[in-house]
């Protein structure tokens, strides 16, 4: 392929924000429309092609055909959180449709899935792991829910088996990439018919922003009931919060990969640590999903690890309390590291382990996150 015809890639893109300038000034980053109406022409037409902004709102446009670019969709929309693009996805399913959904997969989404469910007469069937994946789907489904690495033990499926499954059982697949991101899967690209993002997490990827995002393979049916979810149930991200997040969309190759670089440096470092039982990482040939993170993340395994300390819950809570460069606080995926003793954070009914301390990897230096663990273990044993 000759250089020019060589396509434009994805680092490329989202560092230029697509690349066009705005008009009429040639902005090189894009103004911030804080308009909610717009101005028909005499015979009643809309010129600009937006009626109201709880429609459409020209400030998503950057983000959204970013984002669509970036996973090889049709058509993407911006959402007021992730829990909000996860809620309209919910709310397109008829009365009466069933979701298969991970066991393990981001707590709270877990927890509305099920009153979801329970409130609105859908049939909710969980799975842990793949073989259980396809005994559900031997009978017919409309939605299959998969989130991989899985929060917080960072569990991997293999999506394009989850779609061939999904598919034959003629339901839709919808895969949270939250924590993989563009950088490093494309979940359409191997059959998946929605991804989703909390885009609080990487895509803006500083803490300052409450966003989510989906993107479709084929703007059909399902997409516009989506869309009508987003427009009449009125769940819409501001102005200024759509702006925040193409300003950390233009960073995103940057802080992700070198965040999943450190993640691996801190995984292997602690991997035979005395003061820790086990590292979650799929990035170490010893995670069971290695293999298949292998074969559908490219260039890296994400930033997220967990570390079960070897002193169970008390050291757990013991080395939450003696770090001093992680922070802690919940959430993930932005520049700043931090550290969640989790399983009291998800409450009763967690399956997640008491001694686990969940990591999001941030962009300092990778040896002084090390040794911030290693004092905080030291003291805790
Ligand atoms: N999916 C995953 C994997 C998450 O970690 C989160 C939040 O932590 C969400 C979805 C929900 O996103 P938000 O907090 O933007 O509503």
């Amino acid at each position: 392929m000759s250089p020019q015809h060589r396509p434009l890639q994805p680092d490329t893109l989202a560092a230029q924000g697509i690349g066009e300038p705005a008009l009429p000034y040639r902005d090189v980053v894009p103004p911030i429309h804080l308009a909610t109406t717009f101005e028909r022409a005499p015979d009643g037409s809309l010129p600009g092609g937006r009626l109201y902004s709880r429609d459409a709102s020209p400030a998503y446009d950057a983000a959204e055909t970013l984002l669509r670019e970036l996973e090889q969709g049709e058509a993407a929309a911006l959402f007021a959180s992730g829990m909000a693009a996860a809620s309209a996805v919910l709310l397109a399913l008829r009365p009466g449709a069933r979701i298969v959904a991970p066991h393990d997969m981001y707590w709270s989404l877990r927890k509305w899935l099920i009153e979801f469910a329970a409130n609105w007469q859908i049939a909710l069937d969980f799975y842990a792991g793949e073989d259980e994946l396809a005994a559900r789907l031997q009978q017919p489904a409309d939605l299959v829910w998969v989130e991989t690495p899985a929060n917080p033990t960072w569990e991997i499926t293999d999506i394009a088996r989850a779609a061939t499954l999904a598919h034959a059982a003629g339901a839709r697949l919808v895969v949270d990439s939250t924590v993989s991101t563009p950088v490093f899967s494309r979940p359409l690209t191997l059959g998946a018919d929605i991804v989703m993002h909390s885009a609080t997490k990487y895509l803006n990827g500083h803490s300052d922003v409450v966003a989510g995002v989906l993107v479709t393979r084929a703007a059909d049916d399902f997409w516009a009931r989506i869309r009508a979810a987003r427009a009449a149930g009125g769940a819409v991200l501001g102005p200024f919060e759509a702006w925040l997040l193409n300003r950390g969309l233009r960073t995103l190759f940057a802080r992700v990969r070198l965040a999943a670089e450190s993640a691996l440096r801190i995984a292997r470092h602690f991997e035979h640590h005395p003061g820790v039982a086990r590292v979650l990482y799929p990035g170490l040939a010893s995670h069971p999903g290695h293999e298949i993170a292998a074969r559908q993340m490219q260039g890296g395994f994400s930033a997220m690890l967990s570390l079960r300390v070897a002193g169970g819950e008390a050291a757990a809570r013991e080395v939450a309390a003696r770090v001093r460069l992680f922070k802690r606080a919940t959430s993930l995926g932005s520049v700043e590291s931090l550290i969640e003793h989790r399983a009291p954070v998800e409450g009763p009914g967690t399956r997640c382990p008491a001694d686990l301390l969940r990591l999001s990897v941030g962009i300092e230096d990778a040896q002084d996150l090390i040794d911030d663990l290693e004092q905080a273990l030291a003291g805790a044993a």
